[in-house]
């Protein structure tokens, strides 16, 4: 058995690993897809320390620093099932693969994802205009147009962060209002270079072939298709944790979220959480290496004080 599994090998993962496997004891890291959201990214500008990297060769510097430790890694694992430990004081992880592993205490780390509007383009897009995250993309937008999709309080948080540093925002929101807090849309509403558009269904994010260039949205009101010329867009309708796999082990936010403390430490005794996939607010790169750090902290803190050899 392991004394450290971590599940997950994005950035909370590779930092609960190697924190872990800095203390000389059993550590193992399975992972769907080592590197997590962050092979999914461009232009990475607010790693602190690196002024500018990209995606993919941040990913790679994670897996060569877990690397560097004695660690098993698991890649192309998913886990389908965790069992809390019974009197054996183990706990399980059941993959995809037919494979189970035990260990002593765990460290949930399995990220989140956001979700997509699935119209033309978004995919064709992505990274070429098509935006996720304004707290790193919208500096890249300085002085241009863009538009945010989505009116609940991420939606509009980001309209208000966006304005202070694009020329111009359009918020459009399938509803027929704005789902965000009062005090959010009364900051919105007086800003000068923000247009709000209800009952409006994006049905097209357009480009030249390189870039977003606009987009078509459908009034739902009387069905009229409008074009809005601009430089991005924002895709703020959630974020998804993957949390499906853990059904009744751990608590779970309403939003499906991990519960954790301070420690990183979950409902479970013995089971920790770090990353996009908890309770932690703000998702970044920074934030959910700093998680990984505590939960695997907390997880030898658990092994230290328990009573399984
Ligand atoms: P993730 O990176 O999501 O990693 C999760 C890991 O768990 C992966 O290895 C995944 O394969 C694995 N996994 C998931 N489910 C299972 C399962 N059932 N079994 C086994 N393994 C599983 N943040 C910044 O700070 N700066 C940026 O510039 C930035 N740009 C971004 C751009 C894009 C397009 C996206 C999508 C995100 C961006 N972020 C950025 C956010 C950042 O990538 C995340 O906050 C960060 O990756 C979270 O790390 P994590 O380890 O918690 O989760």
């Amino acid at each position: 058995a392991f004394d450290v599994l971590v599940v997950g090998g994005g950035p909370a993962g590779a930092a609960a690993a190697i924190y872990a496997a800095r203390k000389g004891i059993r550590t193992g890291v399975a992972a769907e897809r080592f590197g997590g959201q962050v092979l999914d990214t461009l232009a990475i500008e607010n790693f602190i320390s690196v002024p500018e990297t990209e995606g993919p060769k941040l990913a790679t510097a994670l897996e060569q620093h877990v690397r560097a430790y004695d660690v098993d890694i698991m890649n192309v694992q998913r886990a389908t099932k965790v069992i809390p430990a019974g009197a054996d004081g183990l706990h399980q992880v059941q993959f995809e693969s037919g494979a189970t592993l035990k260990t002593k205490a765990l460290v949930l780390a399995t990220g989140a994802r956001w979700r997509e509007v699935n119209v033309p383009g978004e995919q064709e897009y992505r990274g070429r205009g098509v935006a996720y995250c304004p707290h790193c993309d919208g500096p890249l937008f300085k002085g241009k147009k863009v538009a945010v999709i989505g009116g609940g309080n991420s939606g509009i948080e980001a309209a208000i962060d966006l304005a202070g540093i694009v020329e111009h925002v359009t918020v459009l929101e399938f509803d027929k209002v704005l789902r965000a807090d009062a005090v959010l849309q009364k900051k919105l509403a007086s800003l000068p270079n923000v247009t709000v558009h209800t009952s409006a269904q994006t049905t097209e994010i357009t480009g030249d072939g390189q870039r977003v260039n606009g987009l078509v949205f459908k009034d739902r009101n009387d069905d009229r298709e409008h074009k809005v010329e601009l430089a991005g867009v924002f895709v703020q309708i959630g974020l998804v944790p993957n949390t499906d796999f853990l059904k009744d082990t751990v608590a779970l936010s309403r939003h499906g979220e991990i519960e954790i403390d301070a420690r990183g430490q979950t409902s479970v005794p013995g089971i920790f959480a770090a990353g996009d996939v908890t309770t932690t607010p703000y998702k970044q790169i920074v934030i959910a290496m700093g998680g990984g750090a505590t939960a695997a902290l907390s997880a030898f803190d658990h092994l230290i004080r328990s009573s399984v050899s």
